[in-house]
């Protein structure tokens, strides 16, 4: 049996940077990344961004060359899933059994899928992973009109990207604005103009009743009011379900996601888990229980697990920040707006340049910055800082937000 004093288990951004920080602070033991990919660690923004779009090939995303993990002495095991773990023996069971010193369980999370009829045809697609993109795009070609079934970030993207390749687009969203979710109301206003002018078909409190098939494939998307619309493709973002089904079984905290304290530990001895799977209280949350499902997320938490390994006993405490991509429009997140009772408009947003800030309690918690770096670099001190400027001046932008953050 091979034994790692560091099991990581999962490649993506999380498990990557997990072994890279572990190098970076002198970590000497062995490490091993056991994946259920067959790719070295790669970058997933761009799977509904730039990869999708054919502007990046996929050598461009890998995280770090392959090279680098022979280099640095990390054992790469892609290719295999984790299907049980024993605590008690300390040992994983992927095909083989591996036996590990510590565990860092960083497996992300698996696309939830539609729960009607039809949901497995040909031509239904999720994004999460590179062979989901490699498949959706050989199919393109003969492909005119696509349903993007939710409205998130990664349909949003997605519709963005497909509409520039000519395609009629429509995206289904069971709420009543998108991006309900995760952003303010004047966002989603300002987003759902943006994919209109650009000729997406946005069907807003709409429930998708079943998928149409025609030959074994997806012919439309049936809506609960009864109207069909037809598609060659649908594409599935209505979120994601953690991977954590072998921990919990092996008798771990948690449930929408695996429960971990302030240092992303477990409820199990030696095992820490880290990113889009990790249950965790964030204090920029009000110290909610809360998943992050971010690049951000994943590798300060890898950073913080990776410090405490080395000797530096570290909690996870990091501002938290997303960005996305859509057309023209660059939009970068600081902090979390769960929870804001005010939100201020910084700007024009036909201008198609602007900021809307989070307040709760007279505090700044969040901002949401299109096409607007200054504030969101700027902004940053408000929400660590938890200042409490003056409404009047946060919404003038003749007043530079790093001036009222003092
Ligand atoms: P993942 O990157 O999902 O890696 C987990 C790995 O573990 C996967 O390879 C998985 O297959 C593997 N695995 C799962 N179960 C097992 C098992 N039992 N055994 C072995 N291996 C297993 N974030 C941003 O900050 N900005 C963005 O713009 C952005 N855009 C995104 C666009 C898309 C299309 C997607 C899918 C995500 C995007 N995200 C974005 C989110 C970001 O990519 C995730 O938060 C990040 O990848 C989380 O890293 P992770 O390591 O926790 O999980």
């Amino acid at each position: 049996m091979s034994r790692y004093d560091v099991l990581i288990v999962g490649g993506g951004h999380a498990g990557a940077q997990a072994a890279i920080a572990l190098r970076q602070n002198k970590f000497a033991g062995s490490i091993a990344i056991v994946g259920d990919e067959p790719e070295l660690p790669y970058e997933r923004p761009p799977l509904s961004k730039d990869y999708l779009a054919g502007d990046k090939p996929f050598e461009r995303l890998l995280i770090r060359p392959p090279a680098f993990w022979e280099e640095r002495g990390v054992t790469m095991l892609p290719g295999r899933r984790v299907a049980a773990v024993d605590p008690a023996g300390c040992t994983v069971d992927a095909d083989r059994t591996i036996g590990y010193g510590t565990l860092i369980w960083a497996a992300g999370g698996s696309p939830r899928s539609l729960v009607c009829s039809g949901h497995q045809l040909a031509g239904v697609h999720a994004i999460r992973t590179r062979a989901d993109v490699d498949r959706l795009v050989a199919e393109l070609p003969a492909t005119s009109r696509v349903v993007v079934i939710g409205g998130g970030y990664i349909g949003l993207e997605a519709a963005a990207v497909l509409t520039k390749f000519g395609n009629r687009v429509a995206v289904v969203e069971a709420q009543d604005r998108v991006l309900a979710r995760v952003a303010g109301e004047p966002l989603s206003r300002f987003y759902e103009a943006e994919h209109r002018v650009h000729g997406v078909d946005l069907r807003l409190g709409a429930m998708v009743d079943c998928i149409e098939e025609r030959d074994g494939r997806v012919a439309g998307v049936r809506l609960a009011d009864g109207e069909i619309l037809p598609c060659e493709m649908a594409i599935v973002g209505i979120g994601i379900m953690p991977a954590v089904d072998p921990l919990l079984a092996a008798g771990a905290a948690g449930g929408n996601g695996v429960a971990v304290d302030a240092a992303c530990r477990t409820s199990l001895p030696d095992i820490f888990a880290i990113g889009d799977c990790a249950l965790h209280a964030n204090a920029f949350a009000d110290g909610a229980e809360i998943r992050l499902e971010s690049v951000q997320n994943a590798n300060d938490m890898a950073n913080a697990v990776a410090r405490t390994l080395t000797g530096a006993p570290t909690d996870y405490h990091a501002v938290p920040w997303f960005w996305s991509n859509q057309y023209d429009l660059r939009l970068q997140t600081v902090g979390l707006s769960l929870g804001h009772d005010r939100t201020i408009l910084r700007g024009d947003p036909a201008t198609r340049s602007f900021s809307l800030i989070y307040l709760r309690q007279g505090r700044v918690i969040a901002l949401d910055c299109v096409n607007m770096t200054r504030d969101y670099v700027q902004g940053r001190a408000l929400v660590t800082g938890n200042a409490t400027p003056d409404p009047a001046r946060l919404a003038d932008t003749a007043v530079p937000l790093k001036e009222l953050a003092a």
